[in-house]
């Protein structure tokens, strides 16, 4: 029998059964990528997961309306400087350069994880005023305060007052005092150091600067989440969602902004990924503890033997439960190539069976019955894809006997038959968001290699602009060790496989 959805709410710390505010819609807002540089593996972890869980959403029936933001303001580095400008001084190119090329290499990204776009991705920067609305709106709440033309929101006050601050990521506001991320060179205009900034006065220097009542200036950070939430998804909606590293301060200070400016807490249903590691530690640009999704599928990386595709990469997230770690190593995607091809090739076997002449229900038609219903309670019970994929496997092994004839198909009956290729299809393509990699066609997209090897060739042709001999070398010999050869012509670059 199949199970209603019970969702893992991090604001309770409990397995809640999921009801929306408005039979058969969901609204759900997932904090999005900062662009100032290349997302990494462990952005894409998060943003697979909360894919899996929009696809399966989308499959019990659920009107979706699925908001992912891009931060391209306002979100500080600990030196106080804003990520968008330090990208564009490395990179020496316009703020909005910076932010439309990342952007643009982030829907790549997810073009080739098969990722569905969101229903709305709205910008900080084109939220200004939204945002300046929302500063008022708390400062005459009477929880922020005015310090040289920047607005900090008065935690302490808040938490004092109010039995709402660190409920969320469970801190005490005493705990805060060292942890602030803020600006340092603004701390002393602080009343309190876990107080933070909802609109900052811009230094002469700072360039991505807006009017405002209070100065010249930019937004907070934490700020963009809270009024392009309200704005699109309404004052209180079903879900909010992102990496555990964003509970706080992010996710703590969106609640607090909300419940001033609103009076009400943003979201029912708070849903947190976990952090995704390489060799059992976490993935990290500045201790060299990273890969990037080109030398994944290339395998032009000190950390693995050869290039994994952009399934079995997925395939691999689908292994780990959301809400776990998930470790990348060598051992682990040459674990997660072999499962993604035997579940392939199981529905590849599937899909070609008739039922036998007379076959009539028996012991064995119950058991797949059975299987099938589990693996929904599985995804049923806060999205357990790894358990969920456990039972595909379990039916993979049943049809594997029945297509050697080591079980008899006479025991499945036309209607079970029938039931178990669409939910085998159903699950593979709709819910973990697989493709077949062996079809050029799929679902009528263009195969994920073909766009990845768009992106490589992309790449190339950027490097050799730059006149980055180096890196344009390094990509055509690793794909020549991957036996794939490229051509250039009149019209472009054109690429085989042999
Ligand atoms: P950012 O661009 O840093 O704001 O991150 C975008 C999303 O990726 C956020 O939801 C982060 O929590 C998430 N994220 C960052 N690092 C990791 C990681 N190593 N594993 C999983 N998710 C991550
Ligand atoms: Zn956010």
């Amino acid at each position: 029998m199949k199970t209603p959805l019970q969702v893992y709410n991090s604001l309770t710390r409990e397995k809640e059964t999921f009801t929306p505010l408005v039979e058969g819609r969901i609204g759900m807002y997932v904090c999005g990528p900062t662009v100032y540089n290349d997302v990494h593996l462990g952005n894409c972890r998060t943003f697979m997961s909360f894919d899996i869980i929009y696809r399966y959403l989308l499959y019990l029936g659920y009107k979706v309306r699925y908001v992912r933001n891009i931060t391209d303001v306002g979100h500080l580095l600990d030196d106080g400087e804003d990520r968008i400008l330090k990208g564009a001084r490395l990179d020496q190119l316009e703020p909005m350069e910076v932010v439309q090329k990342y952007t643009n290499g982030f829907h790549d990204i997810m073009r080739v994880f098969n990722a569905l776009p969101p229903s709305i991705e709205p910008r900080a920067t084109g939220h200004i005023i939204d945002q300046i609305e929302m500063v008022q709106a708390i400062l005459d709440s009477g929880y922020a305060y005015l310090a040289n033309g920047s607005v900090y929101f008065d935690t302490l006050k808040f938490a004092k007052e109010k039995d709402v601050y660190g409920k969320l990521s469970g801190r005490v506001v005493e705990d805060l005092l060292a942890e602030s991320r803020e600006n340092l060179k603004n701390q002393d205009e602080k009343r309190h150091p876990a107080d933070f900034a909802l609109w900052m006065k811009a230094s002469p220097e700072h360039i991505m600067r807006w009017n405002s009542p209070w100065s010249v200036g930019f937004p907070g950070w934490h700020l963009e989440c809270s009024a392009m939430s309200t704005k699109y998804l309404g004052k209180t909606f079903d879900i909010h969602g992102g990496g555990n590293d964003l509970k706080f301060p992010h996710h703590e200070n969106e609640v607090a902004q909300n419940f001033t400016a609103c009076g009400c807490a943003p979201a029912n249903y708070w849903l947190h990924t976990n952090m995704l590691l390489m060799n059992g530690r976490k993935m990290s640009k500045s201790d060299g503890n990273t890969i990037s999704p080109e030398e994944l599928f290339t395998g032009n990386s000190p950390h693995v033997s050869k290039g994994y595709s952009p399934m079995v990469i997925r395939f691999f997230v689908l292994q780990s439960h959301y809400r776990s770690t998930l470790d990348l190593s060598d051992e682990a995607m040459q674990a997660a190539e072999k499962g993604y091809r035997r579940l392939m090739e199981a529905n590849k076997n599937l899909q070609k069976m008739t039922p036998a002449a007379g076959a009539k229900a028996g012991e064995l038609d119950q058991e797949i019955v059975d299987l099938m219903d589990q693996a929904f309670d599985e995804m049923n019970d806060d999205f357990n894809t790894p358990r969920a994929l456990a039972r595909l496997f379990e039916l993979a092994s049943r049809i594997n006997s029945l297509k050697d004839g080591h079980l008899p198909m006479q025991e499945v009956s036309a209607e079970t038959l029938e039931r178990l290729q669409k939910v085998f299809h159903n699950f593979i393509f709709d819910i973990f968001g697989l493709l077949d990699e062996n079809t050029a066609e799929s679902n009528g997209e263009a195969s994920s290699l073909d766009t990845v090897m768009q992106l490589v060739i992309d790449i190339r042709q950027q490097a050799r602009a730059n006149k980055d001999w180096a890196t344009s070398d390094m990509i055509r010999d690793a794909l020549a060790a991957a036996k794939i050869q490229l051509k250039d012509g009149k019209d472009g670059t054109d690429w085989t496989k042999g």
